[in-house]
């Protein structure tokens, strides 16, 4: 038996077949198209997963289930994707629909939750019981595994850490709050701040990176002048380690996982941005002596996406 994972985005809907031991054993993709209404979406959704199927030299007998990440607010229990801005769905019945062509059971959760389990199953949290993982992308996502399986709450906002209010009102969010982590530990955060740096100082590191155009300022221009000791991009950087130690604090209290992935764009900086969250840290933690968490960067690319999809069935 194998396991469909569907990774649906804004963009394009991802699918692959995933062996039992993590193998991808064949991937399909489409557009989105996200104007469209949800049941034609679906119905790609479903021909994909066909194709992938055939493509592994399979039939629909051999398919164990359909687990799908979406970038969005899932109530897992009920199959409903609840809320999904980049799709434009409300209470969508995604595992009815999708169950209108394959007869299979059907697993929905939100893309961060699904990518911390991938990591959970196959990647740097494998054999810890409990783990989070922050996707430290243009916002910031979030996803709590304990014991192999997603915690998502009561209401389908567990592991929403991309907005817990980090700032009393603070920056303004697209979730409508302010202050929200996302506003300040995110790629989108450090091209604000690395923007107003610019701006204040335009003979800075970070304008140097950017070929002197400010519209050219980017996660990676910010992390590399900082790296070179640039005053303005490690004023920049500095202040997201803290914001990021304060995140990862407020999660070890309220949590205290095994384990705290770090993932997305950002996590590329590497050690570089590891390190400096490791040393931040103990500044913020309750009763010292403890132990605290690992910390560690998520070690699974984009497949993530569809193979953490697919052990929502597992
Ligand atoms: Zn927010």
């Amino acid at each position: 038996m194998v396991f469909i994972g569907i990774d649906l985005g804004g963009t394009n809907i991802a699918v692959g077949v995933v062996s039992e031991a993590g193998s991808l054993l064949a991937e399909t993709s489409a557009k989105t198209l996200a104007e469209r209404p949800y049941k034609e979406i679906v119905k790609d959704m479903a021909a994909c997963v066909m194709k992938a199927v055939t493509r592994a030299g399979l039939t629909e007998a051999d398919i164990q289930s359909i687990g799908i990440g979406i970038p969005g607010v899932a109530d897992a229990e009920q199959g409903l994707v609840l809320n999904c801005t980049n799709l434009g769905w409300i209470n969508v019945p995604l595992r009815e629909e999708m169950q209108k062509y394959i007869n299979k059971p059907v697993f929905i959760d939100n893309d961060a939750n699904v990518a911390a389990l991938a990591e959970s199953y196959f990647g740097v949290s494998a054999g810890y019981k409990s783990s989070v993982m922050i996707t430290l992308g243009t916002g910031v996502g979030g996803g709590i595994v304990i014991n192999g399986r997603t915690w998502t709450g009561a209401h389908g906002r567990g592991g929403e850490i991309g907005h817990m209010t980090l700032v009393p009102d603070g920056a303004p969010c697209t979730c409508g709050n302010n202050g929200c982590v996302e506003r300040y530990c995110s790629a989108t955060a450090l091209i604000r701040l690395g923007k107003q740096e610019c701006y204040s100082f335009p003979n800075c590191g970070i304008m140097q990176k950017a070929g002197g155009n400010i519209n050219k300022v980017n996660a990676r221009t910010v992390i590399d002048a900082a790296k070179e000791g640039d005053a303005s991009a490690l004023r920049v950087f500095n202040s997201f380690v803290k914001y990021l130690a304060l995140t990862i604090n407020n999660i070890t209290s309220s949590l205290d996982p095994d384990i705290i992935v770090l993932g997305g764009g950002v996590s590329h900086a590497g050690d570089f941005l590891l390190n400096a969250v490791a040393a931040e840290l103990p500044r913020y933690q309750m009763f010292k002596a403890l132990p605290i968490p690992k910390l560690a960067l998520a070690r699974l690319g984009n497949e993530a996406g569809i193979v953490g999809a697919a052990m929502l069935g597992k």
